[in-house]
């Protein structure tokens, strides 16, 4: 292959790398190779003779197969019979004469359509090749454009390359490829939500446990600090680094053992997704005891914030983790478990920020999948309110859900049960339902329309409480886990906070009201910065030193979401934040919004008490860094710096 093709068949070799993905590709990109070619054919060429089959775009077509003639014969000719077979469609509109509707809107729509699910591939599959970013934009543009006319050359290529077509040409590029991600320089990164962003000096893609080691020890030895990027969902500045920042989503390897059938366990590498993990664990009949809601997060970024998901007797991720494998800041592995540390030091690995060094597999402790009953029920929050204690004893979880300005709430009660499933799986239409319910939120909770026409809000929240279903049904509980698809493409803004809830849940009433409180104070003044949902779940007690349900107790996880930034969405979560946080113990979610939250730095500190310095002595003794370089300035901010004076 030339170095000019090999250039963009690189790349998109490089970007393409989720099976879902890249089939999705073959498809749009066959289906846009035809549009374009149809509407280019409705072009009469001045041409002395007549080409029967190839119509007026000769040019084009034959160009393009010449152009990808020495890359691969066989695409190549699969293209062209593809081409040849729908020109030969007794109904296709191919070949001049079709009219300006039939013969080129009409395929130019398709064209747009197919692109615009190819890029909907990769939010819904979180694919979006950022180590590759940094180079010169037009460079960018035109692989893009490349891509887009002959996607069909591209990705019908690689398909057939996994597939097991010229292992030599496959050898090759896995090679160039393997170059490619071993380093780049001067790399702009940012967040899911663009509110972290950092810019580079050295990025690396390590595909093997062996390439991580190497590149933690070369940082090392260049007197780097690191930082690794799971899936980069996390909303505070949690990730970045201007040193080294490591991806480890290639690391996606798994190793169920169920060699003791009362204790299953899974070791996983630091870049396996929710979705991918689910999958494998769904082979032998097993599941996470609980999870976020997220599936394209990856283990050692659900393992190192304190995420959680619902229900009184669950815990954080954290929690589920036996043991950890980890690099310590020379790139020496090390194993961190209760045998080898001791529990304080895992205590604070649990949740361990990214300081407990660069984590390559973890070992998590997993349970037979079983069913439950989902019920969702729309009820007054006053009757809500009252109950709450009855229905929480009542049920394995209770999670509450309120969109501002409406009398009435969502509760979601999930219980255990051995009763048949109802709802098989997450098809089709559960997904497109799930889309278009974003798409609404994406449309008419935008920055624009927030902007403009704020005072929409109220009317909005009132329509999208009518838009949820309100049912029961049976599923299994990974399932249940996951219930919300397509959350990638609507980046909203968050923060939550939890603490310890009082038994009669008067603090959990306080925190609401609050809420209801300020939701009214913000309106009165036209502004309406809480314009999605305020979202309550419970969990049991956990062991992971930072999180606010550490020790005994059920923990409230209160949260709020908005969209569009909103006006005054700073000021209103800051004070809702403070006012939530005078709970003792609270503490607000690492990976959520709360860097802005004014002095929230002593607070925090004063609410984890001798946390904090018992989470410094743990890192300490474990000896995995001693000079601090896993540390990145929120880090500091949060657990080391002295407060600036004054
Ligand atoms: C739409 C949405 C829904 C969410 N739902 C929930 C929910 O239900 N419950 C909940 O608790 N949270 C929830 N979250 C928060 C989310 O689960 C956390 O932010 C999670 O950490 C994100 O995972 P990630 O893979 O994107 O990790 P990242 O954000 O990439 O990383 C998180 C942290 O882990 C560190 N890290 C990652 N990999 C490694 C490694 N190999 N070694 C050492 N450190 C590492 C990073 O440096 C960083 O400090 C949600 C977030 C979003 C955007």
């Amino acid at each position: 292959m030339s170095r000019h093709h090999l250039r963009f068949v690189l790349r998109q070799y490089i970007e393409h790398k989720n099976a879902s993905n890249l089939r999705l590709h073959v498809w749009t990109h066959g289906i846009a190779w035809l549009a374009l070619t149809t509407a280019l054919s409705q072009v009469p060429l001045p041409l002395p003779f007549q080409v029967p089959l190839l119509g007026a775009t000769l040019g084009f077509v034959v160009l393009s197969l010449l152009y990808w003639l020495s890359v691969d014969v066989l695409v190549t000719a699969g293209v062209a019979a593809l081409t040849i077979a729908w020109a030969l469609v007794p109904l296709s509109p191919w070949g001049p004469g079709h009219g300006l509707a039939v013969g080129v809107a009409l395929p130019l729509l398709v064209f747009t359509a197919m692109e615009i699910t190819g890029r909907f591939g990769h939010v819904y599959h979180h694919e979006h090749g950022r180590f590759m970013k940094g180079g010169p934009r037009w460079r960018a543009a035109l692989d893009n454009a490349h891509a887009m006319i002959w996607g069909a050359f591209h990705f019908w290529l690689e398909a057939l390359l996994h597939a097991g077509w010229r292992p030599r040409l496959k050898a090759a590029l896995d090679q160039h490829e393997r170059q490619a991600l071993q380093r780049r320089e001067q790399v702009p990164w940012d967040n899911w939500a663009n509110l972290a962003p950092c810019h580079v000096q050295h990025v690396c893609m390590p595909q093997t446990i062996e390439d991580l080691t190497k590149a933690v020890a070369e940082a090392h030895a260049r007197g780097h600090r690191v930082r690794v990027v799971a899936s980069g969902f996390s909303w505070s500045s949690l990730v970045p680094s201007n040193e080294t920042l490591i991806f480890c989503e290639r690391l996606d390897r798994i190793e169920v053992d169920v060699s003791d059938p009362e204790h299953p366990v899974v070791w996983t590498e630091a870049g396996v997704t929710n979705r991918q993990l689910n999958r494998e664990l769904a082979r032998f009949g097993l599941c996470m005891p609980w999870n976020v809601v997220l599936e394209n997060v990856r283990v050692a970024g659900i393992a190192s914030t304190g995420t959680h998901g619902t229900g009184r007797t669950t815990a954080t991720v954290g929690d589920l983790v036996e043991a950890f494998e980890v690099l310590d800041s020379e790139g020496r592995m090390r194993v961190l478990s209760e045998e080898t540390v001791g529990p304080e030091i895992m205590s604070a690995a649990r949740l361990g920020l990214g300081a407990f060094g660069v984590i390559a597999r973890i070992k998590l402790r997993v349970v037979p999948i079983y069913r439950v009953r989902q019920t969702d029920t729309r009820l007054p929050v006053r009757t809500m309110l009252e109950r709450l204690p009855e229905l929480i004893g009542a049920h394995d979880s209770v999670e509450l859900y309120w969109f501002p300005f409406n009398r009435d709430m969502w509760m979601r009660t999930i219980d255990r049960t051995d009763a048949p499933r109802t709802f098989h799986g997450h098809g089709f239409w559960f997904k497109a339902q799930n889309f278009l319910q974003n798409a609404f939120l994406v449309v008419f909770f935008s920055k624009h329309v927030m902007r403009l026409a704020p005072g929409l809000t109220p009317a909005l929240l009132r329509l999208g409480i009518r838009m949820l279903p309100y049912r029961t049904r049976v599923l299994d509980l990974p399932e249940s886990h996951h219930y919300h698809h397509w959350i990638e493409m609507m980046p909203a803004g968050c923060l939550e906070v939890g603490f310890k809830a009082d038994p009669d849940i008067a603090n959990v009433r306080r925190a609401w009201e609050a809420t209801e409180r300020l939701v009214e104070k913000y309106a009165s003044r036209g502004l309406y910065p809480l314009n999605l949902t305020l979202n309550v779940r419970f969990i049991g007690s956990s062991g992971s030193l930072l999180t606010p349900a550490y020790g005994e107790g059920m923990t409230c996880y209160v949260e709020i979401m908005w969209m569009g930034r909103p006006k005054g969405w700073a000021e209103f979560s800051s004070e809702l934040c403070r006012e939530w946080l005078k709970e003792p113990g609270a503490l607000p979610h690492w990976s959520k919004e709360f860097e802005h939250v004014e002095d929230v730095v002593p607070i925090m500190r004063a609410n984890l008490g001798d946390r904090r310095d018992r989470f410094l002595d743990a890192l300490a003794q474990s000896g995995v860094d001693p000079e601090r370089r896993f540390f990145n300035a929120l880090l500091r901010r949060v657990l080391i710096d002295e407060p600036p004076a004054g």
